[in-house]
């Protein structure tokens, strides 16, 4: 559990880095475009081949409804409570009503890391294999949520102290979902499968409608190669 609450606090501080890209105008962003596509890859390819699969072991014929669960429960907090929600830099400041929106979309992300953490946390429970593999999934993804929550609530009129502050909340939240799951470790049968479902909504449509936003297929190739990372690293360690 200590692994996992030092890789929580890796993945927490790649969310305060990815807020610091929006404080630092001089850091090219490019490379957050990159890890999007990259993460959501391996973040589908992930659930689909490892955690779900390990979901249906430890929690049997409940675990398909659990997975659903989680999809559904990203829906809700991330898009329907806060309406205009997307992953990646805001700029239509004219379509968002300030500050209450800001916050219901904050709301919405605060859970969403809530839940890397509880699946970080949740994979060690199984084991340091799976642990190991929920761990990138998350970090890879984590750089570009830093920099979207702390882009939306400057779009939304907050102060950049604000906004960066807003990206520490994610770091934290996370750290706090690995610290609860690693208490109520008993509850794994239920965190992970929801897990596995908040990693796909996660993955396919928060990441996946931004990297198709991008002219040309090199943003597409990446992603191919974040499932080719998943792959090879199945069959260099888990064969
Ligand atoms: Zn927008
Ligand atoms: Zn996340």
């Amino acid at each position: 559990m200590l692994l996992a609450l030092s890789l929580g606090l890796t993945a927490a501080a790649a969310n305060v880095l990815g807020g610091f890209f929006i404080v630092r105008r001089d850091w090219s962003r490019q490379y957050l475009k990159y890890f999007l596509a990259l993460g959501a890859g391996f973040m589908l390819a992930a659930a689909f081949l490892e955690v779900i699969p390990e979901s249906i072991r430890l929690a049997g014929r409940s675990a398909p409804f659990l997975v659903l669960v989680g999809y559904f429960l990203v829906h809700f907090f991330e898009h329907t409570l806060a309406p205009h929600f997307h992953f990646g830099e805001e700029t239509h400041t004219e379509e968002m009503a300030p500050q209450h929106a800001s916050y219901a979309a904050l709301l919405g992300l605060v859970i969403h890391t809530f839940f890397d953490g509880v699946a970080i946390a949740s994979g060690f429970l199984i084991s340091t294999w799976l642990g190991g593999v929920i761990f990138l999934a998350v970090f890879l993804h984590k750089l570009p949520e830093g920099f979207t929550v702390a882009s939306f609530m400057l779009a939304s009129g907050q102060s950049r102290r604000v906004a960066f502050g807003a990206s520490a909340l994610l770091g934290a939240a996370t750290v706090v979902g690995v610290l609860l799951m690693s208490l109520l470790h008993r509850e794994v049968g239920y965190a992970l499968p929801i897990s596995a479902g908040v990693t796909v909504y996660v993955a396919a449509t928060d990441l996946v409608p931004e990297v198709n936003r991008e002219p040309g297929v090199r943003m597409a190739l990446v992603v191919f190669l974040g499932v080719a990372l998943m792959l090879a690293l199945q069959r260099l360690f888990h064969m």
